[in-house]
């Protein structure tokens, strides 16, 4: 059945631009959308374009590291 290893493994998705802006440290905070990939299709860092009710527009979402 099924392995030690989760094949599907939940990230955190963080607005790119907030972060390059760096409005992270002001009290707005950052736009963080939770999601699920898939380890064996997405091995490295998952990046989608979400809305960001920070930025008013779609910008790119970076996965974060715990
Ligand atoms: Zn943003």
């Amino acid at each position: 059945m099924a392995k030690g290893k989760d094949v599907r493994v939940t990230v955190i998705l963080e607005c790119t631009n907030c972060v390059r802006n760096g409005l992270n440290k002001e009290s707005r905070g950052v736009s963080r959308y939770i999601t699920q990939k898939n380890r064996h299709n997405t091995p490295s860092r998952l990046e989608l374009r979400k809305f960001c009710p920070y930025c008013y527009k779609h910008t790119i979402h970076g996965e974060i590291k715990k």
